[in-house]
């Protein structure tokens, strides 16, 4: 199965994705984390991207685009995967869709999880406190939050128009809601 997650920051999107790929036995493959390790890593890609991470700004298209047509060309994809915090943008998300053309990749479903603002920030105080996670302070979680809302949940109609939109609830325990996630992709 192939699919993407969507969903604000603090929705919960990257636990589901691992459970969810888990369960499924495909992989989960979270832009996020790659771009984390290319961070810590030092690459050229890290160091461009820090800046931007930091900021809770979205690093450029054209870096993000390149890093997972790697993995798209490289075959890694071809048991089923779960794209997790890609695409962001309306530009990722055409550019995607022109990448599986060529590589006869289509995609399964691409799940939304709706949280309300109120609750997102709170969740993302919370885990800053806990993690300790350098974008995780509140001013950057909100930040993050109106880029979400202008630059990444127009992809959630150019997903409805393609007709493999599903939307699941992710106000609720993170047990019910990955029951719920797991329900909808067996229909
Ligand atoms: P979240 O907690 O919002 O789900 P992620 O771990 O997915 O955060 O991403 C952390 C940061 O990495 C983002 O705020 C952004 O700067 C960068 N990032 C991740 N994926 C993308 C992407 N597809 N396009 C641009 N920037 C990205």
């Amino acid at each position: 199965m192939n699919l993407v997650f969507l969903g604000p920051p603090g929705s919960g999107k990257g636990t589901q994705a691992i459970r969810v790929a888990e369960k499924l036995n495909i992989v989960h493959l979270s832009t996020g984390d790659m771009l984390r390790e290319a961070v810590k890593n030092g690459t050229v890609l890290g160091k461009r991207a820090e800046a931007f991470m930091k900021k809770g700004e979205l690093v450029p298209d054209e870096l993000i685009i390149g890093m997972i047509e790697a993995k798209v060309t490289s075959g890694d994809l071809s048991r089923g995967f779960i794209l997790d915090g890609f695409p962001r943008t309306i530009p990722q998300a055409e550019s995607l869709k022109e990448m599986f053309d060529n590589n006869d990749i289509a995609l399964d479903k691409a799940v939304l999880l709706t949280v309300s603002d109120e609750e997102i920030i709170k969740r993302i105080k919370g885990r800053a406190e806990q993690e300790g996670r350098a974008d995780d302070t509140e001013d950057v979680a909100r930040n993050r939050l109106d880029v979400y809302r202008k630059q990444t949940a127009p992809i959630v109609d150019f997903y409805r128009k393609e007709s493999i939109l599903t939307e699941v609830r992710g106000e609720d325990t993170m047990d019910n809601v990955f029951k719920a996630i797991i329900k909808t992709l067996s229909k």
